[in-house]
């Protein structure tokens, strides 16, 4: 069974589509911009099904606007892989976007981590229970038609829409939509609201760089990548997580400490205590680790996911039996 999702005016003419449930992966946010008979997608849903599920909402909310233009903010699959239910649409991305795209896992191998792998394992554990929920089948990744750097400015139905490039931070090749009019700013996955985020590209102070330069936008309204809808000053204190751990990582690096090291003792300190899914501070904090030892190899994201999801196994896994339940229940 797929997520359910909603839909949500944020003002008039602009969307947001909200997938239900929280400390999870891949429920990523949409937007839809529309204005008379124009209208402009921000990124598609993981799969083709949650996209025909985004879609139907679009309708319902903007019956008289045909969506034929995408915005994709950056290259993971939970943002991008439902675009071929928009068949012809133009597909607006940075032109680093199109170039990262080929260190992207494959929807084929995403299916295999969660199918093929051993339940027992806490990878294959952490693999079901986040994505289990998901049909990755008959996927095709579609590349983008029209790329930019720097900024690229749209109209909608004679409404100004900008788009910055703001990556690499979260990704090499990230973007923000900013409507002026509407005070409104999609932030794609620069900004998280309610879990931990996972940084692949970073170091944090670009993350964090990304955040002032949405601030000096001076929106009203932030839709983040995943959570609900933060409000200029919710912003303001995910930006102050950033920074702190951006602090907290570089003294731990000068004591010699690993990123995993640094990871446990602030999960074990609560440091941040409220934010969902933990375990993604191995991530940052290695992403983060990286830029501190000068190290520009590309990272090993499954052997990421594996520090994740060892943390995750000790923190919450359920007993056996259990698990072979929910193992059981997968489509
Ligand atoms: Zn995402």
């Amino acid at each position: 069974m797929e997520p359910t999702a909603h839909i949500r005016q944020v003002v008039p003419g602009v969307h947001m589509w909200q997938p239900d449930g929280d400390a999870t992966w891949g429920l990523a946010n949409c937007g839809l911009i529309a204005f008379g008979d124009e209208a402009l997608i921000v990124d598609t849903p993981y799969t083709p099904g949650l996209t025909d599920a985004f879609l139907a909402a679009a309708r319902a909310v903007a019956p008289g606007a045909a969506p034929d233009r995408l915005v994709v903010t950056h290259a993971n699959g939970d943002h991008t892989w439902g675009s071929q239910r928009l068949p012809g649409a133009e597909i607006i991305a940075t032109r680093a976007t199109l170039e990262h795209q080929c260190l992207e896992p494959t929807p084929a191998q995403l299916h295999a981590a969660v199918n093929d792998t051993d339940p027992d394992d806490p990878l294959g554990w952490y693999f079901r229970r986040h994505f289990g929920r998901f049909d990755f089948s008959g996927i095709t990744v579609l590349p983008p038609t029209t790329t930019f750097s720097g900024r690229q400015d749209l109209a909608v139905g004679g409404t100004s829409v900008e788009l910055y490039e703001v990556g690499p931070a979260h990704t090499v090749g990230d973007l923000v939509v900013h409507l002026p009019e509407q005070r409104t700013v999609f932030a794609g996955d620069i900004v998280f609201a309610g879990d931990h985020p996972s940084h692949w590209a970073g170091p944090l102070a670009r993350v964090a760089a990304a955040c002032r330069r949405i601030l000096d936008l001076d929106p009203e309204w932030i839709v983040p990548g995943h959570g609900p809808l933060l409000t200029a000053d919710g912003l303001r204190s995910y930006l102050g997580y950033l920074d702190d751990l951006a602090t907290q990582a570089r003294v731990a690096h000068g004591r010699g400490m690993s990123a995993l090291e640094t990871a446990h003792r602030l999960i074990e300190e609560d440091r941040y205590p409220g934010l969902g899914l933990p375990e993604r501070l191995a991530i940052t904090l290695s992403t983060e680790f990286r830029h501190l030892d000068g190290d520009d190899t590309p990272p090993d994201l499954l052997a990421l996911m594996e520090h994740a999801a060892r943390i995750a196994w000790t923190r919450d896994a359920p007993p056996e039996e259990t698990r072979q339940e929910e193992a059981a229940r997968l489509p």
